[in-house]
């Protein structure tokens, strides 16, 4: 890869305090964005013998996760590439998107796998330290900004890294279109035509580019402008119904957009509000069976079960399904996991997927005025600017497309490690919700940082085999 000059990252921030809510103003951009290269991190080493090169794929929060767990548990030097078609890290903070709350509360949004609490610690010093709130009661329970969890997730960053003075990250802009595996090492290739060639390669990819985040909202905004300038409005079209959608609805309204709001989702029906965890829910042992019918039986069954036991505590058994997940997965063969991808991921994703209490409530609240309503997702949207894309389930064939795989042949293992037709394929790992456009989960951030680390342990280990073997 070609060297550029360094430029430094621009990162700065205002914080607000209302209503006993922190609200941050941040702003973090790639310097001298453009075409090209740019890097916003070098820590430089001073390294004799060539260190090996990792690139990760995506700069959202699976691809920063990922990142934190190389610096803190690769032993070794290396130079990671932190590639992302146009997102820089963190950016999931900024503007109106850093303004929604967290679906999950802070208690669930830790980087430090073996430190739960890290992330309401870190609330605790950093916004009692400086003194605009005298107390803090419970702080992980709270959903937060999410610019004020970027701004942790960017600490932890910041601080892996300055405990390593034996390897170098770097930040490039661009898309990847294809990622293959050559013999020992992955060949990217970029949109422009560039090439490039790492020992290992982490896809956190995402929803894919077609879907990013920021594009759904700059979309979104676009349209009620021009649609405001009518004076009957036609109707502005959201599809999907996930977090994205249910924080750009919000900030549309927020925003004063008046005109109706229809929501085009194969479910019909808002996420489900995050309540208190009880870790009284467990499930009995999976089944021996190889059918996902009988999979999904034990599951159905189990649910029930737990519901009887505790009821109205349908979080504490979906967390308590999920720890079963990985074992009836394991037992699956390839035909019964493309069922699943196929039919039922959308349904799962949709039903584990929580937002916070104060964003549900508002919703409802939005419903019941009439001017935004659910929709059948048979009928066709309406015109296609008038249409706003907010859906959040992962395309795996976007993913095969990506590694140039038969869809139906690929699979992955719970430390995101690919297996193609069953035999693992070295130097390539998948993370986050770019796994999870493969298998069940990880649909809460605790599994996609146990999934990053889970990676980097496994590369190690790898590494370590290749070694010894020459
Ligand atoms: C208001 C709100 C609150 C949320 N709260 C939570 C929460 O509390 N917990 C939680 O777990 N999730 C939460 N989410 C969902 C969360 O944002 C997504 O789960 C998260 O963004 C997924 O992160 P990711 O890194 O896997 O993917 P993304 O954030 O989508 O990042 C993927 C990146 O990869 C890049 N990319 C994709 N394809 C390519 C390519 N071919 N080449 C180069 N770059 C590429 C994209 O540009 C993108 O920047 C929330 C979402 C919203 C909107």
């Amino acid at each position: 890869m070609p060297s550029k000059t360094l430029p430094s990252i621009k990162y700065t921030k205002k914080v607000e305090i209302t209503e006993n809510r922190v609200i941050m103003l941040p702003d973090v951009s790639f310097q001298g964005a453009g075409k090209g290269y740019c890097m916003f991190i070098e820590r430089v080493a001073r390294q004799e013998s060539p260190m090996m090169q990792i690139a990760v794929i995506g700069a959202g929060l699976s691809g920063l996760a990922t990142t934190i767990a190389l610096m803190k548990r690769f032993h070794q030097p290396f130079e990671a590439w932190l590639i992302d078609a146009q997102d820089a890290p963190g950016s999931f903070g900024n503007g109106p998107v850093g303004r929604a709350l967290t679906s999950e509360p802070a208690r669930d949004l830790s980087v430090i796998p073996d430190r739960p609490d890290d992330f309401s610690d870190w609330l605790k010093g950093s916004l009692l330290a400086d003194g605009p709130i005298a107390s803090l009661r419970g702080p992980q329970d709270l959903h937060v900004p999410r610019a004020l969890f970027r701004d942790y997730v960017m600490a932890r960053f910041s601080e892996a890294l300055s405990l390593r003075k034996d390897i170098r990250i770097r930040t490039f802009r661009g898309e990847v279109r294809d990622a293959i595996p050559q013999n020992d090492r992955v060949r990217l290739r970029f949109r422009e035509g560039d090439r490039a060639e790492f020992d290992h390669v982490f896809i956190a990819t995402g929803f894919g580019v077609a879907r990013r985040e920021a594009d759904s909202w700059r979309a979104a905004h676009a349209a009620a402008d021009r649609l405001s300038q009518c004076e009957d409005p036609p109707v502005l079209t959201l599809l999907g119904n996930g977090p994205r959608f249910a924080s750009l609805l919000l900030d549309l309204r927020a925003s004063g957009y008046a005109g109706p709001i229809h929501i085009r989702a194969a479910t019909g029906s808002l996420p489900q509000p995050h309540g208190r965890g009880h870790d009284r829910a467990s499930f009995g042992p999976p089944p021996a069976s190889r059918s996902l019918r009988d999979a999904f039986h034990y599951i159905r069954r189990e649910c029930r079960t737990a519901e009887n036991r505790e009821p109205g505590q349908w979080q504490s058994v979906v967390d308590a399904a999920s720890l079963r997940l990985s074992a009836v997965w394991r037992n699956l063969p390839q035909k019964e996991r493309n069922h699943y991808r196929r039919h039922l991921l959308h349904l799962h994703r949709h039903f584990s997927t929580r937002i916070a209490r104060d964003t549900h409530r508002r919703l409802v609240a939005e419903l019941e005025t009439g001017r935004t309503q659910f929709v059948s997702s048979r009928l066709p949207a309406g015109p296609e600017e008038n249409t706003v894309d907010c859906r959040e389930t992962p395309s795996a064939s976007v993913l095969a497309r990506l590694l140039g795989m038969d869809l139906d042949l690929l699979s992955v293992n719970d430390s995101g490690g690919l297996l193609m037709d069953g035999n693992p394929l070295f130097g390539l790992s998948l993370v986050g919700t770019a796994a999870s456009s493969l298998r069940p989960g990880p649909f809460v951030f605790a599994e996609t940082v146990r999934q990053a680390y889970r990676a980097v342990l496994d590369m190690q280990r790898h590494t370590f085999a290749l070694a010894s073997r020459s």
